[in-house]
């Protein structure tokens, strides 16, 4: 799975996607043991955070800067 750098604390692959929705089977939770990822739950209201850094705990939204650069793209 990728890796990301926490926002943070800075630390670089310290940070895993979170994934909502709920886990089929046994993969997810066994990645989640493994720290490749995180289980944020089923209940998504969607302005939920998908980075949590491992490192510090701090949890971003990694989509809002897609957003914002697609505001920029429709304003020219
Ligand atoms: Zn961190």
């Amino acid at each position: 799975m990728t890796k990301y750098n926490c926002q943070s604390c800075g630390k670089k692959n310290a940070a895993v996607a979170i994934i909502y929705g709920l886990p089929l089977g046994n993969i997810l939770p066994e990645m989640e043991k493994r720290g490749e990822i995180e289980l944020g739950g089923c209940c998504v209201s969607g302005d939920d955070p998908n980075r949590a850094c491992k490192a510090c705990g701090y949890k971003w939204t990694a989509d809002k800067k897609y957003k914002a650069g697609k505001k920029v793209l429709s304003f020219r």
